[in-house]
């Protein structure tokens, strides 16, 4: 039995990354899934390729800072699809410097982004999850959600730390209507996001020599974790933090 079977998902950002590889693995596993992104040709591509392979899968425009493309998302995972069971609320922009480095524009653009837009994704979704009878929403922190780094940004590591909260907020507000929450914290990812840093050896061997396991984890490596919390084997889980890492935090 496929683990997401009869299983309707919305990921946000994922035309590419990690979002990407959510989205192939859920559909492999059963989901009818819905891909938001402002990657309009990226995702189109996505969509089109898994639902040449039989699954069911479709792209829409969306901008995460956008309450009402927000809306526009979830109305078509219930038209399309009949209704809105799993929430991935992936999309998310880096920064790099240090604090005197950055600017207020900067500091707004990436709290937009990454933190004011699992907000309004979680909004949007919650009537239909409650339609539904129940939902799972699993929010993309990462490692620097939880520990600071002398060589993280400030309004990155404090937009994830902000997720790691909003997330415990929204399993403790909606724990009752069985709308399960939880955060994924990810350590360096081979991904689009990381290609600059990885091509630089510097900050490659800087990144690698904090890694205990030595090197960068893999997109599928962090979508089985989501998987795993968006799926009913789950069913018991929420409010939790799951660190995909190879353990950065343990140290
Ligand atoms: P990526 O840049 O490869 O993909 C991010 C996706 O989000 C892109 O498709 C992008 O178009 C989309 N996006 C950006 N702004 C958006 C917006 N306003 N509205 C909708 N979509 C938007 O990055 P990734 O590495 O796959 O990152 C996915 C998530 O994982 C992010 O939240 C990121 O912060 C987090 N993360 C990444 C790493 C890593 O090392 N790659 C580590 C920890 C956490």
């Amino acid at each position: 039995m496929p683990r997401l079977a009869g299983k309707v998902a919305l990921i946000s950002g994922g035309a590419r990354g990690m979002g990407a590889a959510e989205a192939r693995l859920f559909a492999q596993e059963g989901a009818q899934v819905v891909i938001g992104d402002i990657l309009d040709a990226e995702g189109r591509a996505l969509a089109e390729s898994l639902t040449a392979k039989g699954h069911e899968v479709v792209f829409t425009r969306l901008d995460v800072t956008s309450e009402r493309d927000w809306q526009h998302a979830v109305d078509l995972a219930v038209s399309r699809f009949g209704k809105l069971n799993v929430l991935v609320n992936n999309a998310g922009i880096s920064a790099h410097g240090r604090i005197e480095d950055t600017t207020a524009e900067s500091w707004d653009q990436v709290m937009a982004v990454n933190a004011k837009g699992v907000f309004l994704g979680t909004k949007a979704a919650i009537p239909a999850m409650r339609r539904a009878r129940g939902g799972s929403i699993v929010n993309i922190s990462s490692q620097l959600g939880i520990v600071g780094t002398d060589i993280t940004s400030p309004q990155y590591s404090s937009s994830k730390g902000a997720v790691r909260l909003f997330t415990k907020v929204t399993a403790l507000q909606y724990a009752k209507e069985g709308i399960r929450a939880n955060s994924v914290h990810p350590g360096p990812i081979v991904t689009p996001m990381t290609e600059r840093r990885r091509a630089d050896p510097a900050i490659r061997d800087l990144q690698i020599s904090r890694i205990p396991m030595g090197r960068y984890g893999e997109a599928d490596e962090v979508a089985y974790g989501v998987l795993y919390l968006a799926s009913d084997e789950a069913s018991f889980v929420t409010g939790s933090e799951l660190v995909i890492d190879g353990g950065w935090t343990a140290q």
